[in-house]
């Protein structure tokens, strides 16, 4: 099992021909944006592979034209903004401002994506959020756990 770069989600990666490089991607995402494989899976890991896919899909109840190739899933997780404090966003927005310092640069700071910070401030959570939250308490000496 590894991370796909697409989802950031745990599955069965391949290498696949990105935009720019080869990325590893799972079977989901490489069907969804069309991506070309380097190397054909073998026929078992592609059949289980598309199992996952066909089970996942059946979850989340989309089917693969409702997923435009800009459009990413978003990562909110309910759960966790649930255990942080109301406007949690506002918060880091404000502190990350009284350090005049950038998204980008509070991300270089947390050895984050800009992307991520970026997501935060809107109120979006990654899923695995626990990580950068506690780094963005340190750093901004901020209290966002509830
Ligand atoms: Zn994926």
């Amino acid at each position: 099992m590894d991370i796909c770069s697409l989802c950031n989600e745990e599955a069965e990666v391949f290498d696949v021909i990105g935009e720019e490089s080869i990325i590893k991607a799972c079977a989901l995402c490489s069907l969804r944006e069309n991506l070309p494989h380097i190397k054909t899976p073998a026929p078992e890991e592609w059949k289980e592979a598309q199992r996952v896919r066909n089970v996942k899909e059946r979850l989340i109840g989309l089917s693969k034209k409702q997923f435009s190739s800009q459009e990413k899933p978003i990562l909110t997780s309910a759960k966790a903004e649930a255990s942080l404090v109301d406007n949690f966003h506002w918060s880091i927005q404000k502190a990350r401002k009284s350090k005049t310092l950038t998204q980008k640069q509070l991300a270089m700071a947390l050895a984050e994506k800009e992307e991520t910070i970026r997501d935060i401030e809107l109120g979006k959570l990654p899923l695995e959020n626990e990580r950068v939250i506690k780094k963005l308490e340190q750093f901004l000496h901020l209290r966002l756990k509830r």
